[in-house]
C-alpha cells in the first residue's frame, strides 16, 4: 500500500465525460489498496472566464477580491468529481485549501506556500476516504483566501505530497509526458522516460509549459519524484527526478520561446558603471533581463545588447528613454521579431562539442544566429522568429534523428 498524490489539470476535468474518466483513474488507484489524495484544477477555461467576468465589472479590482473569485473554479471541480466518485460507490470527500491548512503569505494572486498542516487530510485518509483537494488556493494569516499564480495547482500537489511524505506524486495532463521538442511542431519528437529537475526547470522557463516552475523547484528541494502522464491514455509518462539513467543522448530537449525582444543600446561610454546604470533602471521597473552581450570598446565607446520578455519591451524602452541622459546612449534599437531556441541537457557537463553540433544544425538550415548564451546545462541562441520552428526541427534532426 502506498500514499499517492494525483493532480489533474483543467483540460482533464473540462466536462462530465472527462470527470468520469478521471474518477475511473482515481477509483482504480484506490481499489489497488492505496491511500489517494487528488488535487484538481478549475475546469477547462474557467479561470480565464472568471478573469474576463471580473473585467466586465471592474477593470482594476482589488487583488483580494480577485483571489476570492478565481479560487471558485477549483471548488467546482472537486465538488463535481466527488459527486462522480460517490455515484461510483467510492468513499470520498472534497476539501478547500483552508480546510487542509494550506497556509500562504499574503501576496494575493501569486502567494507562496508557507506550510501545509494536512491534519484534516490525514484524518480523512484514516477513515479510508479518497480526499479531493482544490488546487491553486490557500489561506493567509488574516484568514483570507489567496491563489498561487496561474498554473499553481501543480505546486499545490507537490506541497501536499511533500508534507504527507507521499510515495508518488503524479501530475496528469493532456500530454503524455515531456518530449524532446514540442510534438505539435516536431512530429518526430520523442517522449522522455526520465528527466532531471534542473532540465525540467530549464525547459519550463524556456517555454515548454508542462509543469509549473515552482512545483519543480519544490520537488527538487525536497527530493519528491514526479511523474507527468496523460489522463486520456493509460500508459507510463515521464519521471522528473534528481538523477536519471546514464543515457546515450547528449541533450534532453529543445525549446522555443517567442516571448523575447532584443534591445541594443549603441554608443555608450566605455567606462565603469555604465552596465550598472542600464540594468538598475530595468531592475527598478521589475523587468527581467536574460541574455546580455557587451561589445568590445572602440574609441571609448561600446554597445550593450540584451533580451527582455517581449511583453515587457515597451515598458523597457520607456524607462530607458526616461534615463537616456543619465545612461548616455546614442541610439536604441529594438527587435521584437526574434525567438530564443535552446537545447537543454544535463549530459552537456560531461561531453564536449554539444554547442558546435547545434551551430552546425543551424548552419545546415541556413539559420542566422543573433546572440548566444550558455549555462552548465543549456545553450540558447536568438534567431529570427519566422525561422525558429525550422531551427528547432533542424536541431532535433541533428541530435535525435541522425
Ligand atoms: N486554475 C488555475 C489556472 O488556470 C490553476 C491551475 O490550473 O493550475 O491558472
Ligand atoms: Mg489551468
Amino acid at each position: 500500500m502506498a500514499l499517492i498524490v494525483q493532480k489533474f489539470g483543467g483540460s482533464s476535468v473540462a466536462n462530465a465525460e472527462r470527470i468520469q474518466r478521471v474518477s475511473g483513474i482515481i477509483a482504480d488507484t484506490y481499489k489497488a489498496g492505496n491511500d489517494v489524495v487528488v488535487v484538481l484544477s478549475a475546469q477547462g477555461d474557467t479561470t480565464d472566464d472568471l478573469i474576463e467576468k471580473a473585467g466586465e465589472i471592474n477593470p482594476a479590482p482589488s487583488k483580494r477580491e480577485m483571489d476570492m473569485l478565481l479560487s471558485t473554479g477549483e471548488q467546482i471541480s472537486i465538488a463535481l468529481c466527488a459527486m462522480c466518485l460517490e455515484k461510483m460507490g467510492m468513499p470520498v470527500i472534497s476539501l478547500l485549501g483552508w480546510q487542509i491548512g494550506m497556509s500562504t503569505n499574503s501576496d494575493y494572486g501569486n502567494a507562496r506556500i508557507k506550510a501545509v498542516t494536512g491534519d484534516r487530510i490525514k484524518e480523512e485518509l484514516d477513515k479510508k476516504r479518497i480526499v479531493l483537494v482544490a488546487g491553486f488556493q490557500g489561506i493567509n494569516k488574516y484568514g483570507d483566501i489567496t491563489t498561487l499564480g496561474r498554473g499553481g495547482s501543480d505546486t499545490t500537489a507537490v506541497a501536499i505530497a511533500v508534507s504527507l511524505h507521499a510515495d508518488l506524486c503524479q501530475i496528469y495532463t493532456d500530454v503524455d509526458g515531456v518530449y524532446t521538442a514540442d510534438p505539435r511542431k516536431v512530429p518526430t519528437a520523442k517522449k522522455l522516460d526520465e528527466i532531471t529537475y534542473d532540465e525540467m526547470l530549464e525547459l519550463a522557463s524556456l517555454g515548454a509549459q508542462v509543469l509549473h516552475n515552482r512545483s519543480v523547484e519544490m520537488a527538487k528541494r525536497y527530493g519528491m519524484e514526479l511523474e507527468v502522464l496523460s489522463s486520456f491514455e493509460r500508459k507510463p509518462g515521464t519521471k522528473v527526478k534528481e538523477v536519471t539513467k546514464v543515457e546515450q543522448t547528449k541533450i534532453s530537449g529543445i525549446a522555443k520561446d517567442s516571448d523575447v525582444a532584443r534591445i541594443a543600446l549603441v554608443g555608450l561610454k566605455d567606462e565603469p558603471g555604465i552596465a550598472f546604470k542600464v540594468f538598475r533602471v530595468l531592475a527598478q521597473a521589475k523587468i527581467n533581463v536574460d541574455i546580455i552581450l557587451q561589445s568590445i570598446g572602440r574609441e571609448g565607446a561600446q554597445d550593450i545588447s540584451f533580451t527582455v520578455p517581449r511583453h515587457c519591451a515597451e515598458e523597457a524602452v520607456t524607462v530607458l528613454k526616461e534615463h537616456e541622459q543619465a545612461i548616455g546612449f546614442q541610439l536604441m534599437d529594438v527587435d521584437t521579431s526574434i525567438a530564443k531556441v535552446s537545447i537543454v541537457g544535463a549530459g552537456m557537463m560531461s561531453s564536449a562539442g554539444i554547442a558546435a553540433l547545434m551551430f552546425e544544425a543551424l548552419y545546415d538550415a541556413k539559420v542566422n544566429i543573433g546572440m548566444i548564451s550558455t549555462s552548465e546545462i543549456k545553450v540558447s541562441v536568438l534567431v529570427a522568429e519566422d525561422e525558429a520552428d525550422r531551427a528547432v526541427k533542424a536541431i532535433h534532426k541533428k541530435f535525435f534523428e541522425d
